[in-house]
């Protein structure tokens, strides 16, 4: 009877949504997947950098990362994985003397492994920093204060101006940013120990973060976010606005795109995505937009969310690589388990504990996703239906009795945004600062339902278009519009409806299960073309959310910039 209960209660707390189904995919594929599989002796081949397996020579790079990823998880879930404390154990009993993991630096001039060496250590520390909150174990934080002397020790070594000058050019994921993106876990560390040596180490290198041509995204943002929690630990303004500065930085160099992707190597070379820098870009404007409010880091946040970020996850549950095109993206793809898997595993969580917050007094509900969000006297959990329906529901969990104001979001990509209470009684909710405003006594059990009715909307460049429609990019895929990709398709001409200035589309019969579990029906339409090849003869194909790729083929290829027919932008 008793455990009869306990599955009721487990199974009656789960969220529905999107959001909870994508972190159970990632979920299930680290703690169960197969190829390769996560075990013990696997994840730790690089604290002790041992070959067998790709990268290893990065010391602590994915053990480090795992370690980090399911702490997070474990904390926000209240689960616990016993594999995560023996992988903890693993790597503290293979921790060298001097307090590094994995390969040794060289005694020489700084070369390229002592780089990947540093790269995997950074995500090392702030690994077990993450597993130190989690469960206070003295062994944890023992082991990660033995890290951070040794790079206390390696700092005058690698905060010369010489390593930097050389290592920012054309080294990639051996470059400078090997050392910075340390940062994060060295913050992380003087706010636990408050050792001012930790801060020193932070703050040298905080001065030494830039961006330039072709760097590598991910290990640029990982290292702003340690400028972000740099600003979080000493209140002082000079490194918020540095983070701000770096944040506008690598929209206005062109190095965000339309899906919400930040390229893994910085413009010109942007060749490809990678799971681990959208997370970045991800948690960091979810982090300005926490600290500033600020709703343009919270709508990059949300761009990337719902599309890059949807887009990027394979069906198998990891993130990775897909290459870019001018049209959208295409093969060849990577899983990329080395890395993207466990970084997206943990932006995920990062999104789950913003999709809420609390403000005098008031509870905000922000992004459209499924979460929980309390302020005192009231606690909501949302089950989003958004990719079926086009609403959430927002269940009052506790309620002392008092008047208070729920604010939901009205988002630019909603041409409206309606409340009501239970069985569809509009709830009265004037507008306030982009929010609908329900100020009332709320009682336990009470449902709001909100509708969002959502705006279609045309970005046009050269002779092509994109269409969002709500928050979601749309796309011609190969999966299930193969004659759209017949040569010549370069010369396909696709004819958009405009109706007052307004993009008007066709709704496409019922295809959910094309995407399954993933699947984005309200936002499912009908693309009118005219082959390259046979233009006498138009065709249709199916413009969908660039989201569903997850349940398909890792192969699919997606064209989200469509050719515009004649007088819409083609030249003649
Ligand atoms: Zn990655």
């Amino acid at each position: 009877m008793r455990t009869i209960l306990c599955l009721a209660l487990s199974a009656a707390s789960v969220l529905a949504g999107d959001l909870t189904d994508r972190l159970q995919l990632t979920k299930t594929r680290v703690l169960e997947g197969t190829a390769p599989r996560f075990d013990e002796r696997f994840v730790l081949a690089d604290a002790s950098a041992q070959p067998g397996r790709r990268f290893t020579e990065f010391s602590g790079d994915v053990s480090g990362r795992y370690i980090g990823a399911l702490s997070a998880l474990a904390m926000e879930s209240g689960e616990r994985y016993t594999v995560l404390d023996r992988v903890v154990d693993g790597a503290i009993r293979v921790q060298q003397p001097d307090g590094h993991f994995g390969a040794w630096l060289s005694a020489g001039p700084v070369g390229d492994s002592d780089m990947a060496t540093l790269w995997g250590n950074g995500r090392m520390l702030i690994g077990l920093l993450e597993y130190y909150a989690l469960t206070h174990r003295a062994e944890a934080l023992g082991a990660a204060r033995k890290l951070g002397d040794f790079l206390v020790r390696a700092a005058p070594r690698f905060n010369a101006a010489d390593v930097r000058e050389a290592y920012n050019h054309e080294k990639f994921a051996v470059g400078y940013i090997c050392w910075t993106s340390a940062l994060e876990g060295v913050v992380e560390l003087y706010r636990v120990t408050k050792d001012a040596r930790y801060l020193a180490l932070a703050r040298s290198i905080a001065e030494r973060t830039g961006r330039h041509p072709a760097q590598h995204s991910h290990g640029f943002l990982t290292t702003v976010r340690g400028v972000v929690a740099l600003y979080r630990v000493t209140d002082e303004a000079r490194y918020l606005e540095q983070a701000e500065t770096l944040w506008a930085g690598v929209i206005e160099s062109g190095n965000v795109l339309t899906q919400g992707a930040v390229p893994e190597m910085f413009a010109p070379r942007a060749l490809r995505d990678e799971g681990c820098s959208e997370a970045d870009w991800m948690r960091l404007s979810l982090e300005l937009w926490e600290i500033t409010r600020q709703p343009r880091y919270l709508e990059q946040a949300e761009l990337t969310l719902y599309n890059e970020m949807a887009m990027n996850q394979f069906h198998t549950g990891d993130y990775g690589h897909h290459t870019l095109t001018n049209e959208g993206i295409a093969e060849p793809f990577a899983h990329a388990w080395w890395c993207c898997t466990f970084h997206g595993l943990r932006a995920l969580v990062a999104t789950f504990q913003r999709v809420f917050h609390g403000q005098a007094g008031a509870l905000y509900y922000d992004l459209p996703a499924d979460g929980r969000g309390a302020v005192e006297g009231l606690a909501v959990r949302a089950d989003s239906e958004l990719e079926h329906k086009a609403t959430v529901r927002l269940s009052v969990v506790e309620a002392d009795g008092r008047a208070h104001a729920l604010r939901v979001r009205m988002p630019q990509w909603a041409t409206a945004v309606e409340l009501s209470l239970g069985v569809g009684r509009p709830l009265e909710a004037p507008a306030e600062g982009g929010y609908r405003s329900a100020s009332r006594v709320w009682q336990t059990g009470d449902v709001v339902t909100v509708r969002y009715a959502m705006r279609t909307r045309v970005v046009k460049r050269e002779d092509q278009a994109a269409v969002f429609h709500g928050p979601w990019l749309l796309a011609v895929d190969e999966s299930a519009s193969p004659s759209f990709f017949d040569e010549p398709a370069s010369e396909n001409q696709v004819e958009l409806v405009e109706q007052d200035g307004h993009p008007q589309l066709e709704a496409a019969p019922q295809t959910a299960d094309l995407a399954g579990r993933f699947a984005v029906p309200v936002a499912h339409f009908v693309l009118h073309y005219r082959p390259g090849g046979y233009p006498m003869q138009p065709q249709t194909a199916l413009l969908r959310p660039i989201a569903e790729y997850t349940a398909g083929p890792d192969t699919n290829k997606l064209w989200f910039w469509l050719p515009l027919v004649g007088e819409q932008g083609r030249r003649p």
